[in-house]
C-alpha cells in the first residue's frame, strides 16, 4: 500500500500509485461504486498512460460492515479511512439506534470534516425544471460541524428539556409552555471562521469572481448574523488584497482582479439563485441553511443524482454521492452513478490530479450531450434508458475524444 503523506503543515504528499479508501455504500452503493471506479481508473489511464495509478482499498461501513462485524462502522474502518486520508463513498443507510444518529455525521465528527463542499454546474442534455440552468455554475461550502445539526436537543417531556425550560424562565424571563422541545443552535467564531477560509482561499485559487454569506441574520442575530460578520472578518483580516466588498466594488470596478465578497439573506437568496443565477459563484453557509440550498441548486441542474460532494477538514477528506441508498433499485444496475462519478473527479482535483479530472467531467458532459442517460433521465427525456454499468462505459468511449 502506498497511502497519503501528511506533511507538517497539513498539507498531503500523493505517491504516483497511490491507495485510496472505498466505501461500497448501501442499496445502490455497489452498483454506482463499481462503474465509478472504473471511469476514475480510466480517466486517470488516459491522461498519465500507466505513470499514476490508484490502489483502492475497500473499507467497511453500513450494512456489509454490520452483517461481518456487529457493527455499522466498527472502529478498524475508522483506522483505515485514517490511513488512507482521501476516500470515496456510497450512499449508507442510517441506522436505527446504536447510539448515534448517522454514520455520515460519524465520519464529519470523527476527521473534522468540516467543510461539505457541493460544485453544481451544468451539462448540456440534462433536464432541468428551470429555462436557463447554463446559467449554475455554483460551488456550495456548507459548514459541516455545529448549528441545529449539532445533535443538542431534547424532547419536550424529558428531565432536560423540563429543566431547561426552568432555568430559562428563573433566569430570563423566557416562559415555555410544558409541552415545548428544546433545541440549540451553536454557531462559533472559530468553525465559522476556518469554513469562510476555505470558500475564499478556494475562490482565489480558481479564480472565481465572488463568494457569498448567506445567513439568516436579520432574525438570529448572535448565531447566523455573527456568521456574516466573522466572514467578512475573515476576508478583510487575511484577504485584503484579493477581496473587496460587494459595496466597494459598486463605488468603482478595480482595475486589479479581486474576489468580491457579498451576503444575502438565505430567504432572499432562494430567490436569488433562480431569477440572477449567474450572479452567484462560490457560496459559503451554515449548515442548515447549505443543506437547502445545495439540493435547490442541485434541482436546476437535473437534481441529486447529478450532482458530487465531498466532506473536507484541514487534513482528511471524503467524496460522496450525495443522494441516498435508493433501496428499491438495489442491485438492479439501473441508478444513476454521476453523483459518485463526478465526486471522483473531485477527488482527482483535491489530490492534485486535474489532468484526469478535466478528461473525467469532459466525457460525462459528453455523454449526456449525446443523450446518453440512465432510467431516471431516460423516462423524462424519452429515450432507451442505458444500465448503470452501460453508462459507465459510453463515458469511458468518449474520453478518447476529450484526452
Ligand atoms: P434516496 O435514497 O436518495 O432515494 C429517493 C429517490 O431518489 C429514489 O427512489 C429515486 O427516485 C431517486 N434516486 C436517488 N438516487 C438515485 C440514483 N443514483 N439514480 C436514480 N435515482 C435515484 O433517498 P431516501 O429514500 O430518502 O433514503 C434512503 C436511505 O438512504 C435512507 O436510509 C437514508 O438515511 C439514506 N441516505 C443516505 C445518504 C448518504 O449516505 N449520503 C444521503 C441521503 C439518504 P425514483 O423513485 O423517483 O426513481
Amino acid at each position: 500500500m502506498s497511502y497519503i503523506q501528511v506533511k507538517e503543515d497539513s498539507s498531503i504528499e500523493v505517491p504516483d500509485n497511490t491507495t485510496i479508501g472505498f466505501i461500497e455504500g448501501d442499496g445502490i452503493g455497489p452498483d454506482i461504486s463499481r462503474t465509478a471506479i472504473s471511469v476514475v481508473n480510466s480517466a486517470i489511464e488516459m491522461a498519465y498512460k500507466g505513470s499514476k495509478s490508484i490502489e483502492w482499498r475497500k473499507i467497511l461501513a453500513g450494512d456489509d460492515a454490520f452483517e461481518k462485524t456487529g457493527k455499522h462502522l466498527p472502529q478498524e474502518s475508522l483506522d483505515e479511512l485514517k490511513r488512507c486520508v482521501v476516500s470515496i463513498k456510497g450512499p449508507l443507510t442510517t441506522p436505527i439506534g446504536e447510539g448515534f444518529r448517522s454514520l455520515n455525521v460519524t465520519m464529519r465528527q470523527y476527521f473534522d470534516l468540516y467543510a461539505n463542499v457541493r460544485p453544481m454546474k451544468y451539462f448540456p442534455g440534462v433536464p432541468s425544471p428551470v429555462k436557463n440552468p447554463e446559467k449554475v455554475d455554483m460551488i456550495v461550502f456548507r459548514e459541516n460541524t455545529e448549528d441545529l445539526y449539532a445533535g443538542i436537543e431534547w424532547r419536550y417531556d424529558s428531565e432536560e428539556a423540563k429543566k431547561l425550560r426552568w432555568y430559562l424562565k428563573d433566569n430570563f424571563q423566557v416562559k415555555l409552555t410544558d409541552d415545548t422541545g428544546i433545541g440549540i443552535k451553536p454557531i462559533s467564531r472559530f468553525k465559522s471562521q476556518r469554513l469562510v477560509r476555505k470558500a475564499i482561499q478556494y475562490a482565489i485559487a480558481n479564480r472565481r469572481k465572488s463568494v457569498t454569506l448567506v445567513h439568516k441574520g436579520n432574525i438570529m442575530k448572535y448565531t447566523e448574523g455573527a456568521f456574516k460578520e466573522w466572514g467578512y472578518e475573515v476576508a478583510s483580516s487575511e484577504f485584503r488584497d484579493q477581496t473587496i466588498t460587494e459595496e466597494e466594488y459598486l463605488k468603482g470596478t478595480p482595475t486589479a482582479w479581486r474576489v468580491v465578497m457579498k451576503d444575502r439573506i438565505t430567504d432572499n437568496m432562494f430567490q436569488q439563485i433562480l431569477t440572477r443565477t449567474d450572479e452567484y459563484d462560490v457560496i459559503a453557509t451554515t449548515n442548515l441553511n447549505g443543506d437547502y440550498l445545495s439540493d435547490a441548486i442541485a434541482a436546476q441542474v437535473g437534481g441529486l443524482g447529478i450532482a458530487p460532494g465531498g466532506n473536507i477538514g484541514d487534513v482528511y477528506a471524503i467524496f460522496e454521492a450525495v443522494h441516498g441508498t435508493a433501496p428499491k433499485y438495489a442491485g438492479m444496475d439501473v441508478a444513476n452513478p454521476t453523483s459518485l462519478i463526478l465526486s471522483g473527479g473531485m477527488l482527482l482535483r483535491h489530490i492534485g490530479w486535474t489532468e484526469a479530472a478535466d478528461i473525467l467531467e469532459s466525457a460525462v458532459a459528453l455523454a449526456y450531450s449525446d443523450q446518453k442517460v440512465t432510467q431516471d433521465l431516460a423516462r423524462i427525456l424519452n429515450v432507451k434508458p442505458l444500465l448503470c454499468s452501460e453508462f459507465g462505459e459510453e463515458i469511458v468511449k468518449r474520453m478518447k475524444t476529450v484526452s
